[in-house]
């Protein structure tokens, strides 16, 4: 489904896949495990394109529904990955995500040892203030410590990953189970306040798709009234 035009959301993937269609193709994660036939399906029949025209994958972060199809498609189209050199050591095994403080730690670790994907390299490792296929780059340590928003300033587009939510056009906190370190991802979200964006699209949850950057101010003042009064 074209949101806005030139980007399209993978409908049926979890977590939300995204594709940037411009002279070349740009995927902006890839969901959950064995959706790889599903991608190359809505690159070929929906956009009319080719797969090698894909060049370049974008994950947001290292969970694995964010992560799950890069390696195959990477094989199959010959497109590069790039992360965040924190996110990229999870995903190559050499470390492992931290899990949050509390009650979810014991479901956290179940759920790892259920659903694993092979570990990989990362083609290109990008951080804060770095410029990608059309990206600005902006580090948003807090749901993993190398979470990344991409913001698309032709477009006024702000791909989020999980540092954000959206419910009926309402910004929602990221999620407390599977966030690492809130207070930290609070901070990250405080960048975002002198960002011009219209559209927020996230892993989860609908797409914000008006005044986006003033229901994130607005959200970031909610966060500061809340702990002034703490
Ligand atoms: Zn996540």
């Amino acid at each position: 489904m074209e949101i806005v035009p030139g980007i399209h959301w993978i409908e049926g993937i979890t977590a939300h896949c995204y594709v940037v269609v411009d002279k070349e193709l740009t995927l902006i994660d890839t969901g959950m495990p064995h959706k790889t036939k599903k991608i190359l399906k809505y690159i070929t029949d929906e956009l009319q394109r080719t797969p090698s025209e894909l060049k370049t994958i974008l994950l947001t972060h290292c969970d694995i529904d964010h992560i799950g199809n890069a390696l195959e498609l990477r094989n199959l189209t010959g497109a590069k990955i790039a992360a965040h050199p924190q996110d990229a050591e999870i995903i190559a095994g050499k470390k492992v995500r931290m899990t949050p403080k509390g009650g979810m730690r014991i479901l956290f670790k179940l759920l790892e040892s259920f659903m694993r994907v092979k570990p990989f390299h990362v083609d290109i490792m990008i951080n804060e203030g770095d410029n990608l296929s059309g990206f600005s780059v902006l580090h948003m340590p807090g749901h993993t410590m190398g979470s990344i928003a991409l913001y698309d300033s032709k477009r006024k587009v702000l791909f989020i990953g999980d540092t954000l939510g959206c419910r009926d056009e309402v910004v929602q906190s990221p999620s407390k189970s599977v966030t690492m370190d809130m207070k930290q991802a609070y901070r990250s979200i405080e960048k975002l306040k002198d960002l011009d964006f219209t559209v927020m699209l996230s892993g989860h949850g609908e797409p914000l798709r008006s005044n986006a950057s003033a229901k994130v101010t607005e959200f970031i003042n909610q966060i500061k009234n809340i702990e002034a009064t703490r």
